[in-house]
């Protein structure tokens, strides 16, 4: 058991982290109140190869694990950053590296590397599924040497700064299916190329998040862009979905250790009735309960990375990291708002930009009450609830 990060870990927090902070407050704070894509730092993040950590360095990427792409997304947050903004290109890669061909992979895999193709949209939600993924009605026809897919998503964020939607649709309807998580398929879309068959509606939304509807009608895609074998893409999805909920959960982390950053510093240096805010323990305790609670989430999210990067089963930990780590940045950022009083709130202080961005991962990208039920369900094998 090692609890130290490694070498490789150290200096890639040392070099994001400084790459992170050279983009300051202000500049987060503007993309938020207009409402605007951190194309710059997204950029630069290209550039410097940070978003093709998990591709190997046959197709150009850096090859590394899971676990060092979690310090990544961690520090963007950690500096007042906002990962979200290019996070879906690294646990999109999941499905493609798990399951494409290869010739799917020699096609996207070095030109996202090389930052000349975007594979930033995931297209799984739909509104009248919800949480239920199983139930999406987002269908692909089999045609001769392809599909048309015919459909709704919706939450789809990044659609409009992405080049490739990966894509989850029915190719046999829910009710023919044996196993229930049978007949869904994987497909990686060529945005450009689908034309007014993939129609965009912009969702406004509290938080600096670029998401959107998605409408698709008749939509035509070739067999080879499948991913893996046609039925089996909810199997497909579950490697991106662990990835995911670790990358997040990683976001959580590093926007927790930025609230207690803040509130500490603020209680310490805040004075009222004479003496600084933190010497009352009402103030103190929660921002010393949050730290606690966010270093126990970090250990549980380190199992669970170290596990998927030794390609064991890792379900039930991606779950209750996911669920850890963002009920600790949540309670980190409530004591923060908290310990700010009344300029918590005041835009300059960046308390509540920060607040309304960690709130979402109690919801996305799996929604708390769901992570419960999983581990009531698979973990503690109790009665199902669904
Ligand atoms: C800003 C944002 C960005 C997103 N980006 C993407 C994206 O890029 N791609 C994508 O595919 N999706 C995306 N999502 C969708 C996200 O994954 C879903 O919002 C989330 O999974 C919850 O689904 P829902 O909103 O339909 O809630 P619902 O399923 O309608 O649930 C509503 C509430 O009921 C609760 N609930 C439902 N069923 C149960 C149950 N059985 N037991 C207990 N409680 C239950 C839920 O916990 C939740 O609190 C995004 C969402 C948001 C808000």
């Amino acid at each position: 058991m090692d609890f130290q990060y490694s070498d490789t870990q150290q200096d890639i927090r040392a070099a994001v982290g400084a790459l992170a902070r050279s983009f300051g407050d202000e500049y987060w704070r503007k993309c938020d109140e207009e409402q605007r894509y951190a194309t710059e730092f997204v950029d630069a993040m290209t550039q410097a190869g940070w978003l093709a950590a998990l591709i190997p360095e046959a197709y150009g990427g850096s090859g590394l694990g899971l676990l060092d792409a979690c310090v990544i997304l961690e520090e963007i947050n950690r500096q007042g950053g906002n990962g979200a903004a290019c996070h879906a290109q690294m646990y999109t890669m999941a499905s493609v590296l798990q399951h494409g061909s290869e010739a799917q992979k020699q096609a996207v895999l070095p030109r996202i590397a090389d930052g000349s193709l975007r594979l930033q949209a995931f297209g799984v939600t739909e509104p009248d599924a919800g949480s239920n993924t199983l139930r999406i009605k987002t269908f692909a026809r089999k045609v001769n040497g392809g599909y048309v897919i015919n459909g709704q998503k919706i939450w789809t964020s990044r659609f409009r700064q992405s080049d490739m939607y990966l894509l989850l649709a029915r190719t046999t309807p829910y009710e023919d299916v044996k196993k229930k998580t049978d007949g869904l398929s994987l497909f990686l879309v060529d945005i450009r190329k689908a034309g007014k068959a993939l129609e965009p509606r912009t969702i406004h939304t509290m938080l600096n998040h670029h998401t959107n509807e998605v409408f698709i009608d008749q939509l035509e895609v070739d067999d080879a862009c499948r991913i893996g074998e046609e039925g089996q893409g909810f199997k497909y999805l579950l490697s991106s979905l662990n990835a995911e909920r670790l990358l997040v959960s990683s976001e959580c982390i590093g926007d927790g250790k930025w609230f207690i950053d803040r509130a500490r510093k603020y209680a310490t240096e805040r004075i009222v009735f004479d003496r600084p805010i933190g010497a009352n323990q009402g103030v103190a305790f929660p921002i010393a309960k949050a730290h606690m609670n966010l270093c126990a989430s970090e250990l549980m999210r380190n199992q669970a990375a170290s596990l998927f990067d030794q390609s064991l089963p890792c379900g039930a930990e991606a779950n209750m990291a996911k669920y850890l780590c963002s009920e600790a940045s949540w309670e980190a950022a409530e004591a923060a708002m908290t310990t700010f009083g009344g300029y918590g709130v005041a835009t300059e202080y960046d308390i509540e930009r920060k607040w309304k961005e960690t709130r979402l991962f109690r919801t996305a990208p799996i929604s708390n009450n769901l992570v419960l039920a999983y581990v009531a369900q698979h973990v503690l094998d109790m009665p199902r609830s669904y």
